[in-house]
């Protein structure tokens, strides 16, 4: 088998040759300490960088076995290797471009100022988020490193020795930093994988307790900025403390702290309706927002690791301008103006919903996916899907007003469809009376306030009438017609691609995600796209689910691609079909939730759908 040396030799010869020439280096060449797979050769210095994989055996790699001994560490170990990859690289980087006057020529190219992306070395590692991603793969007996390289070129030549540094010399050097035990930090590894582990467990406990969430105490909810992830500075922020009547603890598999407890106190929040009030700029918002970003595990240090919600919570929001297809929105919006058919909105289709239509849609295809678990904000809802007050049932009547507001719907949604929600509301009492637990956040701290709403709903009357016509009944399910997923442009290539994590380009279509709270990262928006196309080509037609002539529910499409995406990993992803094999660097993808998955499926404007059986 080839080896370092035969690469070193190849790249000798290259050198000033035409930069197609690189793509003979692609194939497997055997190092030291770990095999390179050279994948994919970028096909000049500006395309997109090449693809390479560095898998090490295990028994050079040394990764205690103890944080490999379940799917959960295993994930965790991933995410963290990573990162510790990433770190190397700028570690290297730095130390270069610190170098002596006698390695100038080399820190230049190395830092990448040669033509196009021309040394440049990249590991798709994560944000303040823990997720399942094909950066690293583990396996039993080896652990691989998923990396993109740009090769250096001098305009378009081969810059042979530059390559020869690169990827003969440096890579070896992060492969020691990044991924060998005997290099890492043992201490911060282990601290990771347990925390995660320590979140997963919470995450467990929350369905048999009766709970969709944990704020656990100590937490930091506030973000540096409103464009930044990372945590507020502990000098400006108030760390989260449960009140004693909602304080809860959980057990956990792992010791935290100093002191080591493996027990946590902090607020649980019970299925029900939970409202969130307090006056403005009192931290309501930012106490949801760590729920909704409580769905994923985060690393140690975020300040949210410790704030847990159910896995399928999903943020509703208005989101006026969306296309909606077929979604049946009747318990909320009915007998819109000019339309005579009462059973329109029953298969409600708009290119352009308005703020009410898409909140409701948002709400219906989140149960339609089996969501149990809602979190609104009032600075994100549509006023008049949230309420109307008695003063304007008094002026516009009942008939003249399509919308049940979310108010006359909210305890019916929990009562028959067993379907919780947390709400955050400032502006509005009428929700006094429906909740079960009020909390209202005053100066960032969190107070028990139940008692007293309750007593005023009782005392004052709001003078509202309930609005709902109907009882609720659970949505109908819609099946998505896969014919109209077309990948193509007109007679051009196929063409499904992401672009950052807002924005799916489907064929003719840009998909526009932006308002998905919980997607977190480019690469689940990446995998999102090449779920649709997996999921038009082999799963809507059903027969991967033995249905035989009719076509699954959107919900059965999601199950069978989760079944598939925990079966083989998010490399089927990258497979032609499903089941069959395939060895190369899959690309830049992070496992999205079906939540994601399903509301990318909902946006798309050219979406067909009809009702399942
Ligand atoms: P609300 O929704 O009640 O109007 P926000 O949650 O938007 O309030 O918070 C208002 C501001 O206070 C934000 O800039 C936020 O970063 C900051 N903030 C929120 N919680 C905390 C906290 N625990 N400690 C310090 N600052 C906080
Ligand atoms: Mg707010």
């Amino acid at each position: 088998m080839a080896d370092a040396q035969a690469l070193a030799d190849i790249l000798d010869r290259l050198d000033g040759r035409g930069y197609k020439s690189y793509g003979e280096i692609r194939g497997r060449f055997e190092f030291q300490r770990f095999g390179l797979f050279i994948d994919r050769v970028q096909a000049d210095p500006f395309a997109s960088p090449s693809k390479l994989r560095l898998r090490v055996p295990m028994h050079e790699a040394g990764l205690p076995e103890a944080l490999r001994k379940n799917p959960i560490r295993r994930l965790a170990l991933a995410d963290f290797l990573a990162r510790s990859f990433r770190d190397a690289i700028f570690a290297e980087r730095k130390s270069l471009t610190r170098g002596s006057a006698g390695q100038a020529s080399r820190s230049r190219s190395r830092s990448g100022s040669g033509s196009g992306k021309s040394g440049k070395i990249f590991i798709d590692a994560g944000g303040q988020e823990v997720l399942e991603r094909t950066a690293i793969k583990l396996t039993p007996d080896w652990v691989e490193a998923r990396i993109e390289v740009g090769l250096p070129a001098a305009g378009r030549r081969i810059l042979g020795r530059e390559a020869q540094r690169l990827l003969v010399e440096e890579l070896p050097q992060l492969v020691e930093a990044g991924l060998l035990a005997e290099h890492l930090a043992l201490g911060p590894m282990q601290a990771f994988v347990e925390c995660v582990e320590n979140q997963e467990a919470i995450r467990e406990q929350l369905e048999g307790s009766g709970w969709l969430g944990f704020v656990a105490d100590g937490a930091i909810l506030p973000r540096a900025t409103g464009a930044s992830d990372i945590p507020m500075a502990e000098s400006e922020a108030v760390r989260f403390h449960s009140p004693e009547s909602l304080a809860q603890e959980v057990n956990l598999p792992n010791p935290v702290g100093q002191e080591g407890r493996r027990r946590l106190r902090g607020m649980a929040i019970r299925h029900g309706i939970t409202l969130i009030v307090g006056g403005g700029y009192h931290g309501k918002s930012t106490l949801l927002r760590a729920l909704e970003a409580g769905v994923y595990p985060h690393i140690p240090g975020d300040g949210r690791e410790y704030v847990v919600t159910a896995s399928d919570g999903v943020k509703i929001r208005a989101e006026d301008g969306r296309s909606v297809s077929g979604v049946d929105i009747h318990a909320f919006i009915d007998s819109l103006p000019g339309k005579n058919d009462p059973n329109q909105t029953r298969s409600f289709s708009s290119s352009d919903a308005s703020g009410s239509t898409s909140q409701a849609a948002n709400i219906v295809e989140a149960l339609e996916i089996g969501s149990r678990t809602l979190l609104l904000d009032e600075d994100t809802s549509a006023t008049n899907f949230m309420v109307r007050d008695a003063r304007m049932q008094q002026l516009v009547a009942r008939e003249h007003e399509p919308i049940t507001p979310f108010v006359d719907r909210i305890r019916e949604l929990h009562d028959r469809l067993d379907v919780s929600s947390v709400l955050v509301m400032g502006g509005c009492g009428d929700y006094f009376g429906v909740a079960d637990t009020v909390v209202m956040m005053r100066d960032y701290e969190a107070l028990d306030v139940t008692r007293e709403a309750h007593q005023i709903a009782e005392e004052a009357s709001s003078g509202r009438a309930q609005e709902a016509r109907a009882a609720l009944e659970a949505p109908a399910a819609r099946s998505p017609l896969a014919d109209h997923f077309v990948a193509s442009r007109g007679r051009r290539d196929e063409n499904v691609s992401a672009r950052g994590r807002e924005l799916i380009l489907y064929g003719e279509e840009s998909l526009d995600l932006r308002y998905l709270a919980q997607l977190a990262d480019a690469s689940q928006t990446r995998a999102i796209a090449r779920a649709m196309r997996l999921a038009s080509l082999h799963l809507m037609g059903g027969e991967r689910m033995g249905l035989r002539d009719s076509a699954p529910s959107l919900s059965q499409v999601l199950d069978a691609l989760d079944a598939i995406l925990d079966e083989e990993g998010l490399e089927a992803l990258d497979r032609a079909e499903p089941g069959t094999r395939s060895e190369r660097h899959p690309g830049n993808l992070a496992r999205p939730r079906r939540q994601e998955i399903g509301a990318a499926i909902n946006r798309m404007r050219s979406l067909k759908t009809r009702p399942a059986r």
